[in-house]
């Protein structure tokens, strides 16, 4: 399940918090566990379940003949599976 850090605008708490995976984020408690307060800022700082940017992920392209003589060509693009 993916992990988002959020900063308490307070206390400058930095804490994390669960969302989605078919729960609405309204489920979660955004509060801060130090202070309360309820004004949390999302925080971006680390790669949560996705690695972009990998050396050599490339297109493949997967030719296949189909029919009357015909090529179609598959191409899997790298990426977060869809
Ligand atoms: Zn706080």
């Amino acid at each position: 399940m993916p992990i988002y850090e959020f900063k308490c605008v307070q206390c400058g708490d930095i804490q994390e918090f669960i969302l989605g995976a078919g729960n609405d984020s309204e489920e979660v408690e955004m509060k801060c566990k130090a202070c309360g307060c309820e004004t949390l800022e999302r925080v971006i700082s680390r790669v949560g379940c996705c690695k972009t940017g990998q050396q050599g992920a490339k297109p493949q392209v997967s030719s296949q003949t189909c029919g009357s003589g015909n090529t179609c060509a598959t191409i899997d693009l790298p990426g977060p599976s869809r």
